[in-house]
């Protein structure tokens, strides 16, 4: 028998397609399969009480598949280590149950994803955790909540969903860090394709891999991914190992390798995302029954200018208001046929939803409930021709 070689990848500093082809997906090391097997396994035989064959011992602690994946998400993130979880709200649980202790207060901003305001309004307020929501936009807010609320750490989404308002990530980091807090950044909208925040100073980075970095609609997931970030003198990433490990929410086997097969691909698909969205912004801005649209990549947008700075692409999500107020939108909504009426974003293929009564239910009555006349686009990778033509047969109708 030829022993199989070293198929690690040879190359200095590989690139973020390169990384996600290969980061954590070498050629299985027994039979030279080019893709890893899927380890659907709860636990691994030993050859003595306490000596391991490479280390693994139960599934949850660590499993082949997952780790596989965790590897390639820090180095899509341009981290040192990863974890995956079940779903991205229970990555978003793991980071703020290994950091947060009763009594503790986090500043979130205001146009945070509507389940995270949920978890931390809602969950986290009972058990003694409170949340400051401040504007994204108001630096000014941001750093008095900083002075009176002594917060442990700053959760940050940018583009914000739904409104896709842009916040300067490394000005965030540093207003953070000069009050002693952490730093976490959802990046599940930009995904590591178009934005890397840890190199802009965040401590962690939070994804609902369900979105773009599965990119299929087929499985859901969620990641922590960190740097060298140390937290009450211990690394954070010993942290959030530790709680992945000993509260268990983690990604199984088959959702692991569903996540890694997707991420692959996610720098061809995020191009045609942006491309698409960006024709798509434009062929709604000169439409009579659209009151106002919202996309990053538009020169006229707010966050215009720092997007471009800080992501290398405006993303695959449109929002816009349509003439007409609610109703209008929601029979927009109802009416289109390559969109699908669906909550969710980040597959290939497009979806419309009015965020007011279906992602953001949960903020109704709050100042965080987005405008009612609001609809959010995630626009796929299909032909740009077929969704205009399909837009502008809902708004004719509507
Ligand atoms: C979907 C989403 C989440 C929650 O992730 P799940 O995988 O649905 O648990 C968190 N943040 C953002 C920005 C999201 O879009």
């Amino acid at each position: 028998m030829t022993t199989l070689p070293d198929l690690g990848l040879d190359v200095v500093r590989p690139g973020f397609r390169t990384s996600a082809v290969h980061a954590g997906q070498e050629p299985c090391g027994l039979t030279g399969a080019v893709v890893p097997p899927i380890y659907q396994t709860s636990t691994f035989t030993q050859p003595g009480v306490d000596t391991f064959y490479t280390g693994y011992e139960y599934s949850r602690g660590a499993n082949p598949t997952r780790s596989g994946l965790e590897t390639q998400l820090a180095a899509l993130e341009g981290g040192a280590r990863g974890f995956a979880f079940a779903s991205g709200i229970a990555a978003e649980d793991a980071l703020l149950r290994a950091v947060l202790r009763p009594g503790d207060t986090v500043l979130a901003a205001a146009e945070t994803y509507g389940g995270t305001h949920r978890l931390l309004s809602v969950l986290y307020s009972r058990w003694g955790v409170e949340t400051v929501f401040v504007n994204p936009q108001d630096e000014t807010a941001l750093r008095a909540a900083l002075e009176d609320d002594a917060a442990k750490l700053v959760w940050l989404e940018t583009p914000t969903n739904p409104l896709l308002s842009v916040v300067d990530i490394a000005r965030w980091a540093e207003a953070a860090h000069a009050h002693g807090a952490l730093l976490a950044v959802d990046n599940t909208f930009a995904s590591p394709a178009l934005q890397t925040p840890l190199a802009l100073g965040a401590d962690v980075v939070v994804h609902s891999t369900t979105k773009y970095i599965g990119g299929h609609s087929d499985v859901l997931g969620g990641a922590l991914v960190t740097g060298e970030a140390v937290w009450e003198g211990e690394p954070l990433g010993d942290l959030l190992g530790y709680q992945q490990f000993a509260a268990g929410a983690v990604a199984g086997p088959q959702d692991a390798f569903l996540t890694a097969r997707g991420l692959k691909t996610l720098g061809v698909r995020i191009r045609q995302h942006c491309e698409n969205a960006r024709a798509v912004a434009e062929w709604l801005t000169g439409h009579r029954r659209i009151a106002r649209v919202l996309y990053p990549g538009l020169a006229d947008h707010p966050g215009h200018e720092i997007a471009a700075r800080q992501m290398s692409g405006f993303g695959g999500l449109v929002s816009f208001a349509v003439v007409g107020g609610e109703a209008a939108a929601r029979r927009v909504a109802e009416s289109t046929g390559v969109f699908g009426l669906s909550v969710s974003l980040g597959g290939v293929e497009s979806l419309i939803s009015h965020p007011a009564t279906m992602t953001h239910g949960s903020t109704r009555g709050t100042p965080q409930a987005p405008p009612a006349d609001l609809l959010r686009l995630s626009v796929g990778i299909e032909d740009v021709e077929d969704l205009i033509e399909d837009l502008d047969r809902a708004l004719l109708a509507a």
